[in-house]
């Protein structure tokens, strides 16, 4: 299988990191921003980078974007520009449009617009600061839809030696224990009978006012 083509557009800290990342995975990666400066910067490290106005429709067609498989939109503050952007992409034809939304709003006319998935990382980033301030053991949460989440709970104390069948999370909480980490092993369906050890991490699954329940009980120890 061929490998994907990224390409991402405004090289904030946002689009900075996901280009980053991309390339130290091995993947090539187009940058683009308005700013020459930003683009020599990051330069040495992308496979191509280019300096342009992403809103300029024929500057986007002749580097050929319709042809990349995913096109990460990382403008935030020039709501406009980034709007601009994502309908342009999607008149090309790109594969998959992925933006990074400032609000709540900016977010539901991104997803009007056809944009795949709209991205908040400082309100997710935020969500999962305060969860983790609520309680320490919560290591990871991850929204899954409005009403739905998955979080990553380091076992407290009064789990350890204990198995599913006897902590019955299903039943206490209605969530579900999806899997459990243990240093770099994952058991991904673990059985009732699987005793938890100390240090093990917990991925459980619910609808948010349960998980809140399941946070609360994990908080302590
Ligand atoms: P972050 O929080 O990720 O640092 P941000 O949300 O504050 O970024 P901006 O700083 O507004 O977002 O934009 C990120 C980058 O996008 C900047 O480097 C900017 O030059 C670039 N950018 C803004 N508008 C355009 C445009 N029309 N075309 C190309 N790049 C643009």
């Amino acid at each position: 299988m061929a490998k994907k083509q990224y390409a991402v557009i405004g090289m904030g800290r946002f689009g900075t990191s996901v280009a980053h990342t991309l390339s130290n995975l091995g993947f090539d990666v187009l940058a683009i921003d308005a700013d020459e400066e930003r683009i020599q910067e990051v330069s040495d490290w992308v496979t191509h980078a280019v300096a342009t106005d992403s809103t300029d429709e024929e500057a986007l067609k002749s580097l050929g974007l319709r042809n990349f498989d995913v096109v990460v939109v990382a403008i935030g503050e020039d709501i406009q520009a980034s709007i601009l952007t994502t309908l342009i992409l999607k008149e090309l034809g790109v594969a998959e449009i992925i933006v990074k939304a400032q609000s709540e709003l900016h977010g539901k006319v991104l997803s009007k617009i056809g944009a795949d998935k709209v991205v908040f990382p400082e309100r997710d980033m935020g969500m999962r600061v305060a969860h983790h301030l609520i309680s320490p053991n919560i290591m990871e949460y991850i929204e899954l839809s409005k009403d739905y989440s998955i979080v990553e709970v380091k076992a407290p104390a009064f789990t350890v030696g204990r198995n599913l069948k006897q902590l019955d999370i299903r039943a206490r909480y209605k969530c579900n224990v999806l899997a459990i980490k243990s240093g770099t092993e994952m058991n991904i369906s673990p059985y009732p009978e699987e005793t938890i050890k100390a240090s093990d991490v917990l991925v459980i699954v619910g609808k948010n006012e349960d998980l809140a329940d399941v946070e609360l009980a994990f908080a302590e120890g």
